[in-house]
């Protein structure tokens, strides 16, 4: 009996594997087919200054409208871009998108001159030797000035490519372009890689704000979060606001800066426009 069970849970197993294999197949034969890029666009999320709601600059958010798959969030197709090297044409096409936008509201007076942009970043994108090169074109042809452009990466990019992120982050560091870390306190247990990789802003995971008014713990882990960005000069945004209460708890903390859903959801250039010059619509 316990037998014959093991064997049909196999063969779910096997065909859910095998269904898996199918779907990441389709996935990345489309993603071939759509790397002159007509169906993606860039949205933007505002990043807000708490105690004043100012919005001090915009994080670019990748989208894929597929003709006959619909809209396909970037979870499901950044890991296969990321698997099949796809990613760094792709990453290009993001930075010279991301900054071109932003030069065009600047030349439409539509934002200040300090106004940034903050562009993700993947782990094998950043860690290649070509990187800065890129950058360095792209603020070139765009116009944009770096210290316009943010650069988010994970603590696993860092990590993971330690010798070579080291050599990036130095070059990047000296052309003034700001690094944040993304998704912070999810990565590793370990922060002592904030000595030898200085950053400038650290991003804390949506994830622990989720949790901010529920448990005592996650408080404090956040006051933890803002005390060491403090400590060693660096900036903090918190990621994922959804209720005023957090925002009010955020600014009881004294963390700077935020962003999510409350201010406004991630939109396309022409409304997130709208709600740069007018202010966030009224829910
Ligand atoms: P991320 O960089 O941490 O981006 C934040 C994600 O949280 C976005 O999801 C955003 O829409 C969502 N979000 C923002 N505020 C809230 C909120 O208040 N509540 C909730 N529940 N969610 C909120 P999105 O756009 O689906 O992107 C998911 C991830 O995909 C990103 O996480 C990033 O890791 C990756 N990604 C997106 N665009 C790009 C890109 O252009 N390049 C690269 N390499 N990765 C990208
Ligand atoms: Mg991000
Ligand atoms: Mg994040
Ligand atoms: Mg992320």
């Amino acid at each position: 009996k316990a037998k014959s069970l093991g064997k049909n849970q196999y063969q779910i197993f096997a065909q859910a594997m095998y269904e898996e294999a199918c779907q990441r197949l389709q996935m990345e034969t489309e993603l071939r087919k759509g790397m002159q890029f007509s169906g993606f666009t860039l949205h933007y999320q505002p990043i807000i200054e708490l105690n004043t709601g100012k919005i001090v600059g915009t994080e670019a958010l990748i989208r894929w409208y597929h003709p006959t798959l619909g809209l396909i969030p970037p979870a499901e197709f950044i890991p296969i871009a990321e698997e099949t090297g796809l990613i760094i044409q792709m990453g290009e096409w993001i930075l010279k998108q991301a900054c071109s936008q932003l030069r065009s509201w600047q030349e439409q007076k539509i934002v200040d001159p300090y106004f940034y942009i903050s562009v993700n970043v993947s782990a094998y994108q950043f860690s290649r030797p070509q990187f800065v090169q890129q950058i360095d074109d792209i603020l070139a042809e765009t116009q944009i000035s770096p210290q316009c452009l943010r650069l988010e990466i994970t603590e696993t990019a860092i990590m993971d490519n330690t010798s070579s992120a080291a050599m990036v982050i130095d070059n990047i560091r000296q052309r003034n372009i700001q690094l944040s870390i993304d998704d912070f306190g999810t990565g590793y247990s370990s922060l002592s890689y904030l000595h030898s990789f200085p950053v400038d802003n650290l991003k804390i995971d949506r994830s622990f704000i989720e949790r901010l008014q529920d448990t005592p713990a996650s408080l404090s882990m956040v006051q933890a979060m803002i005390q060491i960005a403090k400590n060693m000069g660096m900036n903090i945004i918190a990621e994922g606001i959804e209720t005023n209460e957090q925002w009010e708890q955020l600014k009881l903390l004294n963390c700077p800066f935020g962003q999510g859903f409350l201010f406004s959801q991630p939109l396309d250039a022409e409304k997130i426009a709208d709600v740069i010059m007018n202010g966030f619509q009224k829910k």
